[in-house]
């Protein structure tokens, strides 16, 4: 591999085909990329070194060996690399945005809000680094002096998904090296090119040589053997499916690894007598048609109370089928392309198999005839229980409809399933809706909002959908250990 000291791609040019290890971005030259598509139109955007698990290896001597250094950075110093990088993100928001679009698909006004959402991740945890406290008191027996102070873990894995390709990576290198933490990020495949353009900004803020490192690879399982062998990583942290999640958690098992999975969800939209059903089907267009639909947090299946099921569901249909189709670039459009085919075709599968079993297509259904990944913003009303749309994550623009008559016949049906991230409540009145919330079983829930997500707020699920919590006050716990100091009094004397 042939190193290229201090020579970091420009801004805006085509895409780097290099990878970036210990400050030095390492140039593919004579080896293997993978090319990184625009799922508007099936053109390439870049090419990026596509790393083999033989790569992978040497990562983690880059960030051993920053851990040190890095950990006894002073807060004060870590935190205004931190805010630098912030102020360095939304500067480029543009050019963020753009990449963004280019290579996930989502429009350009969700690109430009994920920029602002993810860079607030730098500058909350910027804010959280000086406030990382400990204890120091006398134990009970009078004698001697007890110190709890809280330490980085140590070099840590992070594993990121397409579906958010910025901000799901600053939620956790922004904690991680507010914590003193440093970092191997491995951005996903169909995603890498706004992964290694934040590594830039990171780099232009003063993040030092080696605290944050990033492989891109085709090949994530092989590269997780590699690195997850290596006893100095201390803490994987990961976004993705469930099914991945779970191997990395055994994986992790060898080594006794700190862990934060953030999982799949199958969030239930509840409709509760009373609800404003216009504020409801506004709320139902956020939480379900946001990023395509491509979002863990994304509405899955829509509970609605019988007497209002006829209105809701002939709203929500008609604000779909009024949404504009096409590339995110282009002006005015407000839905995107999936990002693959194969996700496409498991939404047209799911949909059949709702159709099947009696459900209705109000609008949508079809995938759209011309280039690229377009799925029609699609609403099913009356689908039946035991509907593949109603227990697996989606995961795209359908919405599928079901009704409920008792409030206990739709706490069961919210809770029926395996997974617990986020869930909405629509009701007369907010206290009515948070008395409902407090029976779901999930780590967010939005009452009267179709929207959760917020750096300051603790970000998570429960059940299959994970364990930690990213973002809040909690979000920088996940890179911290407690330290007890034991020690004789009078220490300070
Ligand atoms: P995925 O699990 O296929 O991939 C996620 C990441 O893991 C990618 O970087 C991928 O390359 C890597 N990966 C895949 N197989 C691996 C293996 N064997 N070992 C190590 N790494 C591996 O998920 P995806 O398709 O990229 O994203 C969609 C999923 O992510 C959905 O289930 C969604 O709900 C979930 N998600 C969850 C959250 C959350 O905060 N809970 C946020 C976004 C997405």
């Amino acid at each position: 591999m042939t190193a290229v000291k201090e020579r970091l791609p420009a801004q805006g040019t085509p895409a780097p085909s290099w990878i970036y290890i210990d400050g030095t971005w390492v140039s593919s030259n004579d080896r293997a990329t993978f090319a990184v598509h625009d799922p508007a139109t099936g053109e390439i955007g870049g090419h990026v070194l596509d790393a083999t698990a033989a790569d992978a290896v040497r990562v983690p001597d880059a960030a051993a060996e920053a851990q040190r250094s890095w950990a006894l950075t002073p807060s004060r110093a870590r935190a205004e690399i931190l805010r630098r990088a912030f102020d360095l993100v939304i500067e480029q928001q543009d050019v963020l945005a753009s990449t963004i679009t280019m290579e996930m698909g989502k429009s350009l006004a969700e690109a430009r809000a994920e920029v602002t959402y993810g860079a607030e991740f730098l500058r909350w945890f910027a804010e959280e680094a000086v406030r990382i406290h400990g204890r120091s008191e006398e134990p009970p027996e009078g004698t001697g002096l007890l110190e709890v102070r809280r330490r980085p873990v140590g070099p840590c894995y992070l594993v990121t998904p397409w579906n958010f390709p910025l901000a799901m990576i600053t939620r956790k290198l922004a904690p991680a090296l507010a914590a003193g933490c440093t970092a191997v990020l491995k951005p996903a495949d169909l995603t890498p090119l706004t992964a290694l353009r934040i590594v830039e900004l990171l780099s232009e803020a003063g993040v030092p040589n080696g605290v944050v490192n990033v492989v891109t690879t085709t090949r994530p399982a092989p590269v997780a053997d590699a690195l997850l062998a290596d006893s100095r990583l201390r803490k994987v942290s990961f976004t993705g499916s469930t099914q991945v999640g779970r191997v990395l958690l055994r994986q992790a098992a060898e080594h006794v690894l700190r862990c934060s999975m953030e999982l799949g969800g199958n969030a239930p939209f509840v409709v509760l007598e009373g609800a404003d059903v216009d504020a409801a089907v506004d709320g139902a267009m956020l939480a379900k048609f946001r990023n395509v639909g491509q979002a863990c947090t994304a509405a899955n299946r829509f509970l609605v109370l019988e007497s209002l099921a006829e209105q809701f569901s002939s709203k929500l249909a008609e604000h779909a089928s009024r949404m504009r189709i096409g590339p995110g670039a282009e002006p005015g459009v407000e839905l995107g392309p999936m990002i693959s085919d194969t996700g496409v075709q498991r939404a047209l599968a799911i949909i059949d198999d709702a159709v099947d079993r009696g459900a209705t297509v109000l609008t949508g259904g079809r995938r759209l005839e011309r280039a690229g990944i377009f799925l029609e913003p699609t609403v099913l009303a009356d689908v039946p229980a035991g509907s593949r749309a109603l227990a697996e994550e989606i995961f795209g623009p359908v919405a599928p409809i079901t009704r409920f008559h008792s409030a206990a016949e739709a706490i069961a049906a919210a809770n029926d399933t395996e997974y617990g991230l986020a869930s909405y409540v629509y009701a007369a009145t907010v206290d009515a809706g948070d008395a409902f919330a407090r029976q779901i079983e999930s780590g967010m829930v939005g009452v009267n909002v179709g929207i959760v997500s917020n750096a300051a707020a603790s970000f998570g699920g429960v059940k299959s959908s994970g364990l930690g919590r990213e973002g809040g006050t909690e979000g920088i716990e996940e890179y911290l250990a407690p330290q007890y100091a034991a020690s004789p009094l009078p220490r300070f004397a």
